[in-house]
């Protein structure tokens, strides 16, 4: 086994990149990240994007707090490279039965230091001008987050990392992990030979299952396939919009900036069952029938200036989704020497900075109150049925908020 490597990170998406990245800032050794394919080949190359802080758990709210600080800073904190982050500012829309939780919630975020308010459906109507509110009991807004671009951040990812010193290997999958006598990771095999290696970081995304499912540990991570419309808004609306999540419909839009058209995507759990596949090798673009008419009415309900606007596009991509909606971050005692940051369940893009920093001091032993924010993320919950919980919920949004 002639190479070796102090650190091998599976998979080539924005969150192996971002690992890639801190653990060489770190100065962790020789990190390898290794790439079946293209760098952003999973949910990471077909991800809407949306930063937004407003979460219903409050681990999850500073965890986002601290990723948008790093988008702000995205150019000044890593290299020059670009996120294609646009703060164009987020109104979240809420029905009767959720004006309640709104409340709450915007009063758990302000004292984490997140710059969130409550407004009246009217001031948000008043900001996205084509907005219907006459079903929308109360809003609020975040006027520092919006939308990046998720393949440019995990290039901009990597190729900071590749600077910083490690290597990232595109078209090497990871065919297993080599365990040595003693079920310690010993080194990964891949079809052009074996790497020699006591460190794993399994960052497969929607192939978590599969990938550590021959060392008896399978994840519990379903595939599912999102999908999204893209329209073009009439002319006098050609002006670029915040990002708007609807909890009405439970959906959520985005323009692209400098360009009429607006993207929604689906955020109503109901449907993850029916978009589920049994292995994420399965998924080639296909788009399940209706939903993209669903989503279409869905953005003409809430942009009723759009009923006669032309559909641009329509396009899928991949996502694995956790019971609980939440990723599993953890050092798995099971297989000394591999670690996992899997599932994030398609909110994974907008926590990639700080959950790259976090893991990479997890991997390295430090120790601290913000790594242990990490805690609530740990493997073993599944088992001991402790799912992520957050103290309030929406009516009908799921674990996806
Ligand atoms: C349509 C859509 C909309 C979304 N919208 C948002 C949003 O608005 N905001 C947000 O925060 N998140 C969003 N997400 C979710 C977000 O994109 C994901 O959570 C995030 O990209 C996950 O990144 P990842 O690195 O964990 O996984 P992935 O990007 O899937 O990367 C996993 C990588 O591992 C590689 N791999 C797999 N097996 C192997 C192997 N054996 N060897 C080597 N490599 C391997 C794959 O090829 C892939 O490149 C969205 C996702 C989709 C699909």
């Amino acid at each position: 086994m002639a190479e070796t490597a102090d650190i091998v990170v599976v998979g080539g998406g924005c969150i192996g990149a971002s690992i890639a990245l801190h653990l060489a800032e770190r100065k962790a050794g020789k990190v390898l990240l290794l790439e079946q394919k293209e760098l952003a080949n999973g949910a990471s190359g077909k991800g809407i994007g949306i930063i937004r802080t407003h979460y219903t758990h409050p681990v999850l709210a500073e965890l986002a707090y601290r990723s948008l600080q790093l988008f702000h800073h995205f150019k000044e904190r890593f290299g020059g490279h670009d996120a294609g982050f646009y703060p164009c500012g987020y109104y979240i829309l809420v029905g009767e039965s959720d004006v309640e939780t709104l409340g709450s919630i915007v009063s758990m975020h302000q004292p984490l230091g997140i710059n969130v308010r409550l407004v009246s459906p009217d001031e948000a109507q008043a900001e996205v001008p084509f907005l219907r509110i006459d079903d929308v009991a109360a809003a609020a807004y975040e006027p520092d987050s919006g939308y990046g671009s998720p393949p440019l951040t995990t290039i901009a990812l990597a190729n900071r990392a590749r600077e910083l010193g490690a290597e990232i290997r595109t078209h090497t999958p990871v065919l297993n992990i080599q365990l040595d006598l003693e079920g310690r990771v010993e080194a990964v095999v891949t079809p052009t030979g074996a790497i020699a290696t006591r460190t794993v970081i399994d960052c497969v995304g929607p192939w978590a299952k599969q990938f550590t499912a021959p060392l008896g540990l399978p994840f519990p991570v379903k595939p599912v396939v999102e999908h999204v419309v893209v329209m073009e808004r009439p002319a006098d609306y050609a002006a670029s919009h915040p990002v708007v999540s609807d909890l009405v419909n439970l959906c959520y839009i985005r323009s692209d900036a400098g360009q009429p058209y607006t993207r929604i995507g689906n955020s109503d759990p109901k449907y993850h069952p029916q978009f589920s596949l049994d292995s994420a090798d399965d998924f080639n673009g296909q788009r399940f029938p209706n939903i993209c008419e669903t989503l279409r009415q869905k953005l003409i309900h809430r942009c009723p200036v759009l009923g006669t606007a032309p559909t641009v596009e329509t396009y899928s991509g991949i996502w694995g989704i956790t019971p609980d909606y939440q990723p599993i971050i953890d050092r798995l005692n099971h297989v000394p020497g591999l670690y996992c940051a899997v599932g994030f369940s398609g909110h994974g893009y907008k926590l990639s900075p700080i959950v790259g920093d976090l893991m990479s001091q997890f991997v390295l032993g430090d120790v601290n109150e913000q790594v242990h924010l990490l805690d609530i993320f740990r493997f073993s919950r599944f088992q001991d049925n402790n799912l992520v919980k957050p103290p309030i919920s929406y009516a009908n949004a799921g674990g996806l908020r």
